[in-house]
């Protein structure tokens, strides 16, 4: 089973396919981590990422083709991808078609969690750790009380790039390239979207259901 899971940043994505990996024994491609193990590797072509992203310069489509086509070529995760932030726009999926029918493989379903954006903004601008016991909360869908921590209030801290701008325009830019890729799956009946605003484990109950469904 090979599943693509779309979701705005703050909407989860995280979580679930941190969820489906476990217990679906998949592997997980992101395309950022890809490119920071093949940097570590210090390959040819790590260290010609490496010098892009020195530059600060966005990585080019064929350099995540062909660190897609190394996954998808290796007979070890043959049919056990879930691709997480890839397919980012329509070159990335017209190669991904390419690559998965000269691998033999097939892509199952693609997971899109829909999360409205005054949550995902509220989501993200309310998010506080605490720095002295780590627990997380959010100020306005679960603050931290008297009840639920013991810490002093001023140890919880915002992330520094929680700003709302920064978040509003990470939602803006998601929806903008993400819009014609699902729109791509919804014509090839492989789009499933599913309400992000539920509870995790909703979410999760959510997926199951529908890759069961696949499998029967
Ligand atoms: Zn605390």
């Amino acid at each position: 089973m090979n599943i693509i899971l779309f979701g705005p940043p703050g909407a989860g994505k995280g979580t679930q396919s941190d969820n489906l990996v476990k217990d679906l024994n998949l592997y997980k491609i992101s395309t950022g981590d890809l490119l920071r193990e093949e940097v570590k590797k210090k390959s040819a072509l790590g260290i010609k990422i490496k010098s892009i992203l020195d530059q600060g310069v966005l990585i080019s489509d064929d350099i995540i083709n062909d660190l897609i086509e190394s996954i998808l070529s290796n007979k070890g995760y043959f049919n056990r991808l879930i691709f997480d932030g890839y397919p980012r726009n329509f070159n990335q999926v017209k190669h991904l078609d390419i690559l998965i029918k000269k691998y033999n493989q097939k892509i199952s379903c693609v997971l899109s969690l829909k999360v409205n954006q005054d949550v995902i903004i509220k989501r993200i601008i309310g998010r506080q750790v605490c720095a002295k016991c780590g627990l997380v909360f959010n100020e306005f869908f679960n603050p931290s009380t008297k009840e639920n921590h013991h810490c002093d209030i001023k140890f919880l801290q915002k992330r520094s790039d929680d700003n709302e701008k920064t978040a509003r325009n990470r939602f803006e830019t998601y929806t903008k390239e993400t819009l014609p890729v699902l729109d791509y799956y919804q014509n090839q009946n492989l789009l499933y979207e599913i309400d992000g605003t539920n509870h995790i484990h909703e979410i999760y109950k959510e997926i199951c259901r529908i890759i069961h469904s696949l499998e029967t």
